[in-house]
């Protein structure tokens, strides 16, 4: 893996599953996740940096000391950390209350901490427009979120 040297977006994904009748209950965990993608894709590692689990639980997957897998496009993966929602946004109840919550928590530690300006939050579509899933969250109330968070941390 290489190293993360700057950070300059943070990106939002979605494992993009729906909640088929079969997996209803079957909930995604990180493991699952991380297996999916050390066995299947043959990474050495979760392509994430962080997981939010539709229960709002936060993961941590990729290290990020290293460059993620999440975003190819326009070199991203060199300068941002990848933060993926496990569910299907496209099926109904997605984001999940929790989840939703978690991001009101997770991002604005996150600017802080890395120093990303809070415009600098986008979902993945926005680098690469054919990824449907990873179009689906308002990223204008995302951001006043963010905002209205950082003013009580800073
Ligand atoms: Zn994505």
């Amino acid at each position: 893996m290489q190293p993360l040297k700057s950070i300059k977006y943070i990106i939002l994904h979605w494992t993009g599953v729906p909640a088929t009748k079969e997996q209803i209950g079957a909930v995604q965990t990180l493991d699952s996740v991380r297996r999916y993608h050390v066995q299947n894709l043959g990474w050495s590692e979760i392509g994430y940096h962080y997981l939010v689990l539709e229960d709002g639980s936060i993961k941590v997957g990729r290290p990020v000391k290293f460059q993620g897998s999440h975003c190819k496009a326009r070199g991203r993966n060199t300068d941002s950390i990848g933060v993926c929602l496990v569910g299907g946004p496209l099926s109904k109840g997605y984001p999940t209350a929790a989840q939703q919550a978690a991001l009101k928590h997770i991002l604005p530690t996150l600017c802080l901490r890395h120093n990303v300006p809070v415009s600098n939050i986008k979902q993945h579509s926005d680098f690469e427009p054919g990824k449907p899933f990873c179009a689906s969250l308002d990223m204008g109330a995302v951001r006043l979120n963010t905002e209205a968070k950082l003013r009580t941390m800073k």
